[in-house]
């Protein structure tokens, strides 16, 4: 099935939509900025508003898109979608190859959130793709017809941390 990308990645005056939702655009300074504000002021609890801040608009976000293409029914199919909606938002490279209902490990060899974090701060001791932990908690409750909170996101490596690659561990919560 084609998806006209033209349509739903639109403008209406200043606002930009996606799939009639409207979205916020930033560049790396502001997002990596915000990340590094919410960690160093409010600790693990700035962690846990980015992550579910990240997990509920993409849990709303991709619900209304499943539901506008309705014909979209196979979990491989939503996944590949997903995937694509990702790299179309220029968030990264993310693969979902090894997941299930009940959890698995997704592989993200490239993303805007580890790049701008290297260029601005360089490597980290701790994992910090909080962002994207709560993005693919969110498509996957929205994927798998799950409500939010369902499933937990762990970092387990990270490029942030000059790890090959961004491997994240779901599990059900
Ligand atoms: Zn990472």
């Amino acid at each position: 099935m084609l998806i006209n990308w033209e349509h739903e990645l639109d403008r209406v005056g200043h606002r930009v939509t996606l799939s009639g939702l409207p979205i916020a655009m930033h560049c790396h300074h502001y997002n990596i900025n915000l990340q590094k504000m919410l960690e160093d002021t409010m600790g693990e609890t700035g962690v846990r508003l980015l992550f579910g801040a990240a997990e509920e608009v993409s849990f709303h976000g991709f619900t209304s898109f499943l539901q506008h293409y309705s014909r979209i029914k196979t979990v491989k199919s939503k996944l590949e979608l997903a995937s694509t909606v990702y790299q179309n938002c220029g968030l990264g490279v993310m693969h979902f190859q090894k997941i299930s209902h009940r959890g698995g490990i997704i592989v993200s060899p490239s993303s805007h959130h580890v790049t701008g974090w290297l260029a601005k701060h360089g490597k980290r001791e701790t994992p910090g793709c909080h962002f994207s932990r709560g993005w693919i908690a969110g498509v996957l409750e929205a994927i798998y017809g799950r409500p939010l909170r369902h499933f937990a996101v762990e970092e387990v490596t990270c490029k942030m941390m000059r790890h090959e690659e961004c491997r994240f561990l779901v599990e059900e919560g």
